[in-house]
Parts: structure tokens; sequence; C-alpha cells
């Protein structure tokens, strides 16, 4: 079994879904007392939500490296970046590394492509919905995204960083989450891509009326095939 790498705690309530999900996914398919080796290292969130805020993206990518370099010297195979948003430094990150990153974007976008979907909505921070580093890698795999218009993704947005991240879940956000996604697959979304790593804990896939994609779970069971199976790599 390969040691799997992560960049978490941005924030710590989604990295905790990573760390059950990959070692449920390792006992699952091995079964008895068998559990992942990974290594972790757990940012504080809050200065980089600073930075986020700041438009500071290169200090952001200077300290996700550091972390990379520390998962890589001991003993990484390959790395995940946790969330969503912080692949907008995936670049910067895969080259302070000499092992390969498990890109969340192109995850996503194998499993869109393996169910079939041709036009999935997003729901993720400001950054993921608004800015091409994210929607490019599933357009060109040929899959057409949509995005809630500017006053939904304001409120997506919000909910994530005031409510998510702090681990509260607020019942009218959820059905302010749902009026969004009706919205969408009003305009023809087959599928609605929960683009942030901690909106599986507000929407689970029986409150969305289409196929919902929960990119944690998409990114935490292709960590567990490519631990177990020695997969070709996919660099960033
Ligand atoms: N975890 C979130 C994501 O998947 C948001 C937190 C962040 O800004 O990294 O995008």
């Amino acid at each position: 079994m390969q040691t799997i790498g992560l960049i978490g705690g941005m924030s710590w309530e989604s990295t905790t879904l990573y760390y059950q999900l990959i070692n449920q996914g390792i006992k699952d398919r091995l079964g008895g007392l068998h559990s992942a080796k990974i290594v972790l290292v757990s940012v504080d969130f809050a200065e980089i939500e600073a930075l986020q805020r700041a438009g500071d993206w290169d200090a952001a990518g200077r300290m996700l490296a550091d972390a990379a370099r520390s998962i890589e010297a001991a003993g990484a195979d390959f790395l995940l970046i946790c969330t969503n948003t912080m692949h907008k430094i995936a670049p910067e990150i895969a080259a302070a590394i000499d092992r390969p990153l498990l890109h969340l974007a192109d995850a996503t976008a194998e499993a869109i492509v393996e169910a079939g979907h041709g036009r999935v909505a997003l729901l993720g921070t400001r950054f993921t919905m608004e800015e091409t580093f994210y929607i490019e890698r599933l357009e060109t795999r040929g899959i057409d995204v949509l995005v809630p218009d500017a006053d939904d993704r304001r409120t997506v947005d919000q909910v994530i960083y005031d409510e998510l991240c702090l681990g509260v879940i607020n019942a009218a956000s959820k059905r302010a989450y749902e009026a969004i996604i009706a919205r969408l697959v009003d305009e023809g979304a087959e599928a609605v891509i929960a683009g942030c790593t901690e909106i599986g804990l507000l929407i689970q896939p029986d409150d969305c009326p289409v196929p919902l994609l929960d990119t944690t779970r998409i990114h935490a069971e292709r960590a567990v095939t490519r631990a177990l199976n020695d997969e070709k790599e996919t660099d960033a």
C-alpha cells in the first residue's frame, strides 16, 4: 500500500472527513484491522483565509509548498490538497515536490465523465465559482459548467466561511442551498458538484434532486484506489 499525503486544515472540519473516508475505504477494501498509511500536515486556516482575502496567493503558495515538502520528506508517495479552493495554487505546490499531486478537479472531472453527465452545476467558494483555475479543468474534458448567479454565489460562499468551516450546520442555510440547487437544475444542471470540501456537511444526496458529486468523497475514493493499485500518475 502506498502512503497518502494530505495537505489539510482548510478547514479541519473537512480534513476530518478525509481522514475517516480514506481509512474507511482502506478497511472496506482490505478488511480486518487494515487502515490507511497517511502523512498529514494541517495548517492554521485563519492564516490561509487572511491571505485569500488579501489576494496574497504567492504567500499562500509558499506556505502550502512548505507543507507539501514536509509531507514528501515524511514518506508520502502522492499528495492531496484537501480543499478545492487552494487548487488555485496547485501548480506552485506541484513544482515544490517530486511526488505527484492527485488533483481534485481532475478527479471530479473523471467522476463526471464516468457518470456520463454533460452539464453540471458547481457550488464552492467565490474563488472556485468565479475564477478559471477549477472550471477550465472541467471544461477541457467537455463538461459544461453552470454556476449560481451573483447573489446566490455570495450566499454559497458566506455559508462556507461563516458556518461550515466553523462546524456550524444551519437549517436556514440548508434551505438556501436547496433553493439555489433547484434554480440550477431548472437551468439544466444534470448533477451538482459539491465543489467545496465542507458542503457535504450541509447537503447530502437526498437533499438534491439530481446526483450530488461530493468532491471530498471523490477525492478520498481516488486516493484509496491509487494507494492500493499503483495507478498511473496524474500530475497537476
Ligand atoms: N474547503 C473549502 C474548499 O474546498 C474552502 C476552504 C478554503 O478556502 O480552502 O474549497
